[in-house]
């Protein structure tokens, strides 16, 4: 029986959310939010859905400037829904009522487009729950000429394989470049009423549009499944190169309860011109382009008004490649500073670290300092073309001594291609040095560590020049963790070191194929949900999972790829060639290093993105 919005809505409120966490998840209305969603019969309706709690999916700037892109389009209506909770999930199934909208209350069957943004493998059962509790087929297959269209985007999406059977099409790049061109597609084709698979070959035909069920799979040299779209040819992704043609929201939704980032964000700069051979952001999201400093300070005012939270976070994938960061931080200081709001820097690499601009930012109540040095070792460094020597750290970790910094995040990765164990040790005598470069005594504050040292396993992802080598071992992984652990001085040094399991995962998720699709199903009827969490990840059922698949996950976290041979996701095109990813991987196993590429770089390293064409 057909359930209506203002039905669910009176019944999440009498009966479901006094008996659920954290009830402000799901009760919507917050300031900023989307109004009379769903009074205007002829309006596309658009749902956003984030597979993770309410708290983590609000943080996400992606996820918030697609709320706000959709919703400026005229004739488009976007809601919001997240992935809920195993007791919210227990209460709706037991009372037969559907996932819904933040916005209006209304079930996920009844829109015309489900998106997610995908950000992170090991959210991919969550995906299925909200399909399934939303009243939509999980399957493509499940809503061939009914229902909505179902779509993803994000960082994920340059791998969609493993999600591919789940959704009629995936979005490969930046929304702002694209999402009107899908708007569109699915605008005339509920006014043709033209059914479902001619919008699939209308949307096949956008640049940048991937239709999973209208390409072929074939298995390739290494016994992994590839894809071929046949005369439409590969998926190029789509990106703005002048991020200042963007309009930016003036103002973004406060959320109801606390986020996990309760900040104003704004964007600086896309893109990076560093070239870490791990770094998949660093690859996809090139290249380096800057938001002009006076709309970003204009931006970041509007927002204050609109939103009045007390840091301002600089995002970008290195904040102090920012080339006009004196004056950012001069006229954003000029207006935080009296009203005692923070600005914060989330990522800075060590050697960029400038003694003037930490100072300014020492002026208006800074949080904390992060340095990402990586590797223990220079040799390793090089490798991974981290191009920081020690000297520049030791020297980084006095000036922020001197600055008066109380608390520094140092992030390592352990497992690297051509690892060794000396490089392991590497970092605990680095971290030691670190330790003894600001005085041991120096070293608490207040009874608590300044340096939290953050390891995590090296995951090979797609796009990256790492992206043919094997993920370590989990066994050798845990025998590292057992050395640091042991020559780590716990009392100086606060250390957090990933789970393996959730790792390793992550990697077969990341490097799988469209065989994938049936494992995630079955681990979601075992119950898995909210994998990245460690007290939730069932690792056992996701064994069982692939084992009932007659696939063993090792296939895909540890093989061993034939470079330039195709892979799963070779038939998406992010714009760093292959060739590219080649020669930088082939330097990296040779300890060779590529400078910073563009005008304030070593100039252009021959990407394959082309900077120069607009
Ligand atoms: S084309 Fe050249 S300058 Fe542009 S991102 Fe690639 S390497 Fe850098």
């Amino acid at each position: 029986m057909k359930i209506d919005a203002m039905q669910i809505r009176r019944r999440v409120e009498l009966e479901v959310l006094p008996r659920v966490e954290r009830p402000g998840r799901y009760a919507g209305g917050e300031l900023n939010s989307a109004r009379g969603c769903g009074s205007d019969p002829s309006a596309l309706r658009v749902v956003l859905c984030f597979p993770e709690v309410y708290e983590i999916g609000m943080s996400n700037l992606g996820f918030m400037l697609l709320y706000h892109l959709l919703n400026g389009i005229p004739g488009v209506e976007c809601e919001r829904a997240f992935a809920p909770w195993p007791d919210m999930e227990r209460e709706l199934s037991a009372r037969g009522l559907p996932l819904y909208s933040l916005e209006s209350f209304t079930p996920l069957s009844e829109f015309d487009i489900v998106g997610f943004s995908l950000s992170y493998e090991m959210t991919y059962t969550n995906i299925l729950t909200m399909l399934s509790l939303g009243g939509v087929g999980r399957r493509t297959a499940d809503r061939a000429n009914s229902g909505p269209l179902v779509i993803a985007g994000g960082v994920c999406a340059c791998n969609p394989e493993p999600l591919a059977d789940f959704f009629d099409a995936f979005f490969i790049g930046e929304a702002e470049e694209g999402i009107v061109d899908i708007v569109e597609a699915a605008r005339a084709s509920k006014k043709r009423d033209s059914g479902k698979s001619a919008l699939l070959n209308a949307l096949a035909d956008i640049p940048g549009v991937y239709v999973p069920s209208l390409c072929e799979t074939f298995t390739t040299p290494s016994g992994l499944a590839a894809v071929s779209c046949g005369t439409r040819g590969n998926i190029k992704r789509r990106f703005p190169r002048d991020l200042d043609s963007i309009h930016a929201p003036p103002a973004f939704i406060v959320p109801g309860i606390e986020a996990v980032h309760d900040r104003i964000q704004i964007e600086i700069f896309r893109g990076c011109v560093q070239g870490c051979r791990y770094c998949q952001a660093g690859m996809i999201y090139r290249p380096h382009r800057e938001r002009g400093p006076r709309s970003l300070s204009r931006n970041a005012r509007d927002l204050f008004d609109a939103m009045g939270c007390d840091e301002i976070s600089l995002l970008s994938l290195n904040a102090p490649d920012y080339s006009d960061m004196g004056e950012l931080l001069d006229s954003l200081s000029a207006f935080a500073a009296p009203r005692r709001v923070s600005i914060s820097m989330p990522s800075t690499r060590v050697d960029s670290f400038s003694e003037e601009v930490y100072a300014k930012l020492r002026e208006v109540r800074a949080t904390g300092l992060t340095l990402a040095p990586e590797a223990g070792s220079q040799r390793l460094r090089n490798v991974i073309n981290k191009r920081v020597t020690e000297e520049d750290i030791m020297k980084t970790v006095s000036a922020a001594s001197r600055a008066g910094w109380k608390k520094i995040k140092l992030y390592f990765m352990i497992g690297l291609p051509t690892e060794t164990e000396e490089d392991v040790r590497g970092i605990a005598e680095l971290v030691a040095r670190m330790v003894e470069t600001r005085g041991r005594s120096a070293s608490r504050v207040k009874g608590k560590q300044v340096f939290t040292v953050s390891v995590s396993n090296f995951i090979p992802k797609p796009h990256t020049p790492f992206q043919w080598e094997p993920m370590d071992s989990m066994e050798s992984l845990i025998a590292k963790k057992r050395i640091l652990r042991g020559l780590i001085d716990r009392r100086a040094v606060k250390l957090d070191m990933h789970d393996v399991e959730t790792s390793f995962l992550e990697a077969a998720l990341a490097r799988g194929d469209r065989r994938l699709c049936s494992v995630i199903e079955r681990a979601w009827l075992s119950g898995c949900r909210f994998d990245g969490w460690s007290d939730m990840l069932k690792f056992d059922a996701w064994t069982h999972a692939f084992a009932s698949s007659d696939l063993n996950p090792d296939l895909f976290a540890r093989a061993s790829m034939q470079p330039l041979s195709p892979t799963p996701w070779s038939h998406i095109d992010c714009g760093v060639s292959e060739k590219y990813l080649f020669l930088e991987r082939n330097k990296a196993l040779r300890g060779e290093t590529t400078p910073d590429c563009g005008p304030r770089g070593g100039g252009c390293s021959g990407c394959g993105i082309d900077c120069s064409s607009k």
